[in-house]
């Protein structure tokens, strides 16, 4: 297999795997700590040193999940990176969910490193923009974690560009660490944020990327073309918002006429939307999401198909996608 590569983080000295794994849906919903543990080993052994997570995922229990696997595991701790991302919070007080605000933020740090039993988080996001905090706020909070250990590097999640700006250019002013990532969605069905919205960040700014859902949540793997998979996160309770965008037949026109792109490259679907991903150099990494080990096994492999995808294949990509 084509080994892994490891980009920087933006500009700051931060290597990252161009994969990573996380744990969105599958951990605590779908896995306990023994299948996650076989997936983070699978991805750990091919070069993958980045699993994300998040407060909010399974209420809490994703990031007990991990921490548990980690501990097992027993890789060193220089080895690997893991991160979580805050806003949504736990609990329904005022203070206690849907904030950026200092109170929030500096206890929900403190409540993710006892659920991981780690003494720091390599990195810390503000998992969506708060209109009700002044971003100056959020800014010193995050520095000021960053200042006490208890995580390394911080971002942002689904932040416009001009908030991502206005947050990089107050630390600035302030000599407070600047926020170095931002983790917003793309794939071959969602490409208008990291593509143009901030195009002028890289350079400006140098930010990072570390992007999600690569497969549009498994659709691009063309495993709902023919209706929903019994074992697909689609079935969950909970997550019907999830199968209705999953089944949407526009979105489901398009991974059809990505098949016989795939079958000319001798890959599966997903390492095709996998590799694709991959090919735009302001993507620091891209996270993916597996269910099982198997998936991880397979989705690795797209490091394979990256040099396949030639100026003219990438062109005939883009002509299926605007394709009405
Ligand atoms: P994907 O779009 O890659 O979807 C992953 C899911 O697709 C798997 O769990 C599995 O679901 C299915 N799948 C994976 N590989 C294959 C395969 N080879 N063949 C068939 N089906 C496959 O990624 P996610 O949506 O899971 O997102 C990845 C990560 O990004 C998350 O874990 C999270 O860390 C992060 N994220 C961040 C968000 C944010 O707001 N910052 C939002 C969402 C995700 P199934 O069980 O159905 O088979």
């Amino acid at each position: 297999m084509t080994a892994m590569n490891y980009r920087r983080l933006g500009h700051s000295g931060l290597k990252v795997s161009e994969l990573s794994l996380g744990s969105w849906v599958t951990y605590g919903n779908q896995m306990g700590t023994d299948v996650a543990r076989e997936c983070m080993a699978a991805a750990y052994d091919a070069g993958v040193n980045f699993f994300d997570n998040a407060e909010v995922y399974a209420k809490g229990e994703s990031e007990i999940i991990m921490g548990e696997a980690l501990k097992r595991l027993g890789w060193r701790r220089s080895s690997f990176l893991v991160s979580t991302k805050l806003y949504w919070g736990l609990h329904d007080g005022p203070n206690e969910k849907n904030t950026l605000n200092r109170k929030y933020l500096m206890q929900a740090i403190d409540g993710a490193l006892a659920r991981f039993k780690l003494d720091c988080i390599d990195l810390v996001f503000c998992h969506r923009p708060d209109a009700e905090t002044p971003i100056e706020e959020t800014v010193r909070a995050m520095h000021d974690m960053i200042a006490a250990g208890k995580a390394l590097y911080w971002g942002t999640s689904e932040w416009s560009a001009a908030e991502i700006m206005a947050a990089w250019q107050i630390a600035d002013r302030h000599h407070l660490h600047q926020p170095v990532m931002e983790q917003p969605q793309y794939n071959l069905l969602h490409r208008e944020r990291v593509e143009k919205e901030y195009a002028r960040l890289y350079a400006d700014i140098g930010l990072g990327t570390t992007t999600w859902s690569p497969l549009a949540s498994g659709l691009l793997s063309g495993k709902y073309n023919d209706g929903v998979p019994a074992d697909s996160r689609a079935t969950l309770k909970g997550y019907e918002w999830l199968a209705e965008r999953l089944t949407d037949p526009a979105k489901l026109a398009v991974a059809r006429r990505l098949a016989p792109v795939a079958a000319d490259l001798g890959c599966t679907m997903a390492q095709l939307a996998i590799a694709w991903c991959l090919k735009n150099p302001q993507v620091s990494t891209v996270i993916t999401g597996a269910s099982r080990a198997a998936q991880v096994t397979e989705n690795l492999r797209a490091l394979d198909v990256v040099p396949r995808l030639v100026p003219e294949v990438m062109a005939r990509i883009d002509t299926l996608l605007e394709d009405k």
